[in-house]
């Protein structure tokens, strides 16, 4: 499905549909969030009400049993849950960017096995791109997937990978002519399972390597998976059914995943200032509360334009994509901004809440351990700011 023709709800069905996830955020996440993020504790219960509310299926197209989201009310939708705990926003997402490049660029025999399964959160997984020596250099990756009659033989490692160890798939970028030059022309993308989705039977070849411990993102599993001789159909696996297309589909076609994160980052900005507005008016010094000293207003002030200014770019963005346009520029410009005024904004809600807000009792500490990683994922924000100067050149040649 193009990104065109996602569903366009009307406003009431959106505001219907934002109505529902706010309550189960106030009543099923927010109680539990606290306790999981410190715990680092993968959200099982909550897990299941996300397949309930359709969130595995978000982006998916309707034929396919999913949603059909246009970006616009998909990201007002992440923004609500990071606003409460980020970490959930990865368990889906992660999963609708593999979703994604099954749906954009999969052929009809892959739509019709894959997109139920994915859309109802009975098969889940991510994107499987970084490597120990590959990360933002992704043509120097080193896994490889080589044809032997009717199914390809992979073999290597993957790092990072969100979801790798409580899901069961991923879109994972190999190399099927390690030799070609230029390097992207020999890279493809497969979906590759831990089970035989039919059966349930795990699969021989394919196993994960330690769950990694990050300084935030805490409760989703971000993991490794290594591969010795993982044999998978050829036909249902290899997306497009023709190879030397994956570094396209990694990198061309996933602006969704810049959007997604900008709109995190939002959230995260969002409950940072929220929480500093009340803090502000309740904690007092020399005798009045510190939002009447002009060095809190200051900061407030600065604080509430960044973070509004950051989700119109969100909101612009998400617009954009739903016109079905190539828009690298619009998601790089608020994948960029959001991510570092998120980063802004933790930091400076922590110094309005002095040492509590580096205390594990408040939502500030996390606030601010989450946002580094938003600089970080779908691409650096080194990256963005060139693919923003690359764009505006050849979009005003002279
Ligand atoms: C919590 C977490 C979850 C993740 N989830 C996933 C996932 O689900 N799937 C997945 O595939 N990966 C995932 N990643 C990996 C992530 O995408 C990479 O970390 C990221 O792409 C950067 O790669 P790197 O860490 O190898 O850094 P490097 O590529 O080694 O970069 C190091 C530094 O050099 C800069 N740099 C690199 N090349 C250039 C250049 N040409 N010009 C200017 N600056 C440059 C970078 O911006 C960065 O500052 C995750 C990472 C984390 C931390």
């Amino acid at each position: 499905m193009a990104a065109a023709d996602s569903y366009q709800m009307t406003a009431e069905d959106e505001r219907q549909m934002l109505d529902a996830i706010g309550k189960w955020i106030e009543k099923k996440v927010a109680p539990v969030a606290m306790d999981l993020e410190h715990a680092d504790e993968w959200p099982a219960d909550l897990v299941e009400d996300m397949k309930e509310l359709g969130l595995f299926g978000a982006l998916i197209d309707p034929e396919y049993g999913g949603l059909g989201l246009s970006a616009s009310t998909y990201s007002k939708i992440v923004t609500m849950i990071a606003e409460e705990w980020m970490s959930l926003t990865g368990i889906f997402n992660s999963h609708l960017m593999m979703a994604q490049i099954v749906q954009r660029f999969g052929t009809d025999a892959q739509k019709a096995y894959w997109l139920p399964k994915f859309a109802a959160g009975e098969i889940r997984g991510g994107l499987g791109l970084t490597e120990p020596d590959a990360g933002t250099d992704l043509q120097a990756i080193r896994t490889t997937a080589r044809r032997a009659g009717d199914t390809y033989v992979v073999n290597g490692a993957k790092t990072w990978i969100s979801n790798a160890i409580q899901g069961q798939a991923c879109a994972l970028l190999v190399k099927t002519d390690p030799s070609a030059e230029p390097r992207y022309k020999g890279m493809s993308m497969l979906i590759v399972s831990k089970i035989d989705p039919e059966t349930g039977e795990e699969r021989p070849g394919i196993r994960n390597g330690k769950k990694l411990e990050k300084l935030g993102y805490k409760g989703i599993d971000s993991g490794e998976f290594v591969f010795e001789d993982y044999a998978c159909d050829a036909a249902l696996s290899l997306v497009g059914g023709e190879e030397g297309k994956g570094f396209f589909m990694a990198t061309g076609g996933l602006e969704i995943g810049r959007i997604n994160i900008a709109a995190r980052s939002v959230g995260i900005a969002k409950r940072a200032l929220r929480e500093s507005v009340a803090y502000a008016q309740t904690r007092k010094t020399m005798g009045k509360p510190i939002c009447e000293h002009q060095a809190i207003q200051l900061k407030l002030g600065e604080m509430a334009a960044k973070t509004r200014a950051a989700e119109l770019l969100v909101e612009d963005a998400a617009r954009a994509y739903d016109t079905g346009a190539r828009i690298d520029m619009e998601a790089g410009m608020a994948k960029y901004f959001a991510s570092e005024i998120a980063v802004e904004v933790a930091t400076e809600a922590m110094r309005i809440h002095g040492g509590y807000g580096y205390s594990k009792e408040y939502v500030i500490e996390r606030l601010y351990r989450d946002a580094p990683l938003m600089c970080i994922g779908e691409g650096t924000n080194e990256m963005q700011r060139i693919i923003i100067a690359k764009q505006l050149v050849k979009r005003n040649p002279v």
